[in-house]
């Protein structure tokens, strides 16, 4: 079990599509342990395997610090109800946070590590966060749903704090200093502090 790199916004392969996994195999069994090392390393709720430089069609979600971790292979929404606007943000673009509408519950069909088929039911934040990740899983970024100036305003955040990142590369013993600013600026509005 291992700690991965985070690639991070302007890394190509965020907006790839993935594989679809043909068969759990041990592989890929590591792959969901390395991604949940690598997920509670960065202190989020989510993470997808494009996110550390992987093409499987692969995410790890777990809500509820550790109670209720769920391990996705080849998941699929097959139905959403409501609307809710809730704030979201990324692993892989740190410290850059915006409203997104999203079904308000969802259920999700998948494959879990031992390769058996799975239903995962999520309201709330299970439900943001699987359609998070499984956007992920099409290349598709949170900001992708802002309007235009909410992104232009994002993405002019990232671009401040993108030199952070050498060659799209987010190395989690040493971004992990919480709280610290790096000077940047005033902090702005509360926000929830989850990314995924
Ligand atoms: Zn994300």
């Amino acid at each position: 079990m291992s700690v991965l790199d985070i690639r991070v916004l302007g890394d190509p392969i965020l907006r790839q599509e993935t594989k679809p996994v043909a068969e759990v195999t041990d592989d890929v069994r590591r792959l969901i342990d390395d991604m949940f090392d690598t997920m509670r390393a960065a202190r989020g709720i989510g993470l997808a395997a494009p996110q550390v430089g992987r093409t499987e069609r692969v995410a790890v979600v777990d809500v509820e610090g550790g109670k209720n971790p769920i391990a996705l292979v080849n998941p699929e929404v097959v139905s959403g109800e409501g609307t809710i606007v809730g704030e979201e943000g990324c692993l892989s673009i740190p410290d850059v946070f915006g409203d997104v509408e999203r079904a308000a519950s969802v259920v999700v069909r998948a494959l879990d590590r031992d390769g058996n088929s799975i239903e995962v039911r999520g309201t709330e934040l299970l439900s943001r966060c699987l359609q998070h990740e499984i956007d992920h899983l099409h290349g598709k970024l949170f900001i992708d749903y802002l309007g235009v100036f909410k992104r232009r305003a994002a993405l002019a955040k990232w671009s401040k704090l993108s030199d952070r990142y050498p060659r799209y590369v987010r190395r989690l013993p040493e971004v992990e200093v919480s709280g610290t600013s790096g000077g940047a600026g005033e902090a702005e509005g509360h926000h929830s502090d989850e990314e995924m």
